[in-house]
């Protein structure tokens, strides 16, 4: 795709919108950055891209911003049913994904993984297994670097390794990774997508370009993930947790082994990952997988399972007062991951749980929280809707707090080792903080001054 002398609209004054801008006008396209916001609460300095010509527009999202565009750039929060994305589709100018740009500028395969947990960790973990074997390797995407820019430094022979959310494939055209992976699929984002039939068409667009001699990896426990099988066009590779497969990836007499093309490996014991719970087996495998088709030998991939610590707000240990261990799980922002976190510990949990509300079941999380909680502390816009749940569950001790502070002292005063006290919201951050970055954040602050 051909980006010079082109006039480009790039959506959205994010970390990508603001990359990518900055990277299509060192190409030679006349580019506007816009953004509804105005230009004094974005976030993120501009002083670079205005220097270098790109225009901006800012505080609004009208239709004289599509005078002669020829196309447009969205950035992962601006979604396509956008009014202004609309009315540039009836006009039939191309609307496209930073991630899409990225594709285009990429010398180097691409190893691309979405799903709806577990994103992050897999990303970061191959990432880290491909350097160990000595490739030149890039990081981005989802993950908070943009993949735009990040892929630009590597060479045909590196590899670049991409976090890919739903929102970020509303947009591609031509995006074709060499490894593909999908690690799960439940409800989320459904708000956006406005069908979990959407939802899950926008995660197999990661594998829809790509050809027999592409590898797409699929987790066979999940079973709307596993029929994905049938539609990709390229090698489909399974992983299972819980049961051996006669090819893929899966975990035999508890250890991980890869089968293909009547090759066994075998990688590493289960019992010698760093990372906690099962969840994090099947982003092992996921990562084994995808370093396995890089040509990553299996000793480079135990030796980075054995010593990678997880990624910071994923069940992360923070420290321990009076014997007992605290965690910050602060990126549980749905019951979903929330499970996972419950299910890492063998019960005696004191949790904290709330936030915002995102409306979904509750059932599954609250007969975990029944089996595994000794206390059930909740705070934020959604403690009574699960208060009410807890206690339909029959959840016998469960406190509401009006804040954090609260929250975590009074995990303090109840919390007796071997108990564990575990921060893990089940919702999102958005009623107390900006991010669930800055909520992890003053939870460990306040954790460590408990000390
Ligand atoms: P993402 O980037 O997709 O949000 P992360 O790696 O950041 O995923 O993990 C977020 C949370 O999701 C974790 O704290 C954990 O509770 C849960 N999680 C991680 N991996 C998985 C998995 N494979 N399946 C289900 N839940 C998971």
């Amino acid at each position: 795709m051909e980006f010079k002398d082109k006039k480009i609209l790039v959506l959205g004054a994010g970390i990508s919108g603001i990359a990518v801008s900055g990277i299509l006008k060192e190409l030679g396209a006349r580019v506007t950055l816009s953004d509804a916001k105005r230009e004094e609460d974005i976030k993120h300095d501009l002083t670079g891209i205005v220097n270098a010509g790109v225009a901006l527009a800012m505080g609004r999202q009208d239709e004289s911003l599509l005078e002669a565009v020829n196309l447009i750039v969205l950035s992962p929060g601006i979604s396509i049913y956008n009014p202004l994305v609309e009315l540039a589709k009836e006009r039939e100018i191309t609307v496209i994904s930073e991630v899409e740009v990225a594709y285009q500028l990429c010398q180097a395969p691409i190893v691309a993984v979405t799903g709806t947990n577990g994103k992050t960790t897999t990303t970061t973990l191959i990432g880290e297994m491909l350097k160990a074997a000595g490739l030149e390797t890039v990081v981005g995407g989802n993950i908070g670097l943009a993949l735009s820019e990040e892929v630009r430094s590597v060479k045909k022979t590196g590899v670049a390794v991409a976090e890919i959310s739903s929102f970020q494939l509303e947009g591609v055209l031509e995006f074709k990774p060499h490894v593909a992976a999908v690690l799960n699929l439940t409800p989320d984002h459904i708000d956006r997508h406005r069908s979990m039939e959407n939802y899950q068409l926008m995660k197999e667009r990661i594998f829809t370009k790509q050809t027999g001699d592409d590898y797409v990896i699929l987790n066979y426990d999940d079973l709307a993930v596993r029929h994905m099988g049938d539609r990709a066009p390229s090698q489909v590779v399974y992983f299972s947790r819980l049961r051996d497969l006669p090819s893929g990836l899966f975990v035999q007499d508890g250890v991980i082994k890869v089968s293909w093309n009547g090759d066994v490996t075998e990688i590493l014991p289960v019992a010698d990952i760093k990372i906690k719970g099962g969840h994090n087996v099947e982003n092992a495998l996921v990562a084994c997988g995808c370093a396995y088709f890089m040509g990553v030998t299996a000793e480079v991939m135990a030796e980075v399972l054995r010593n990678f610590g997880g990624v910071e707000h994923r069940i992360e240990p923070v420290t321990e007062v009076n014997g007992v261990w605290y965690y910050n799980d602060s990126k549980a922002t749905n019951p979903e991951s929330a499970i996972k976190a419950l299910e890492a510990f063998d019960g005696h949990i004191i949790l904290i749980a709330g936030g915002r509300d995102k409306n979904t079941d509750l059932t599954e999380f609250m007969t975990l929280v029944k089996e595994k909680v000794d206390h059930l502390i909740l705070l934020g816009e959604a403690k009574t809707r699960f208060a009410e749940a807890a206690c339909e569950a029959g959840i016998k001790s469960v406190r509401q707090v009006d804040d954090f502070g609260a929250a975590v002292k009074l995990a303090r005063s109840l919390a007796k080792a071997p108990q564990v006290v575990l921060l893990s919201p089940a919702c999102s951050s958005y009623d107390l903080f900006n991010n669930y970055e800055e909520r992890g954040q003053v939870f460990k602050e306040m954790v460590h001054q408990l000390r």
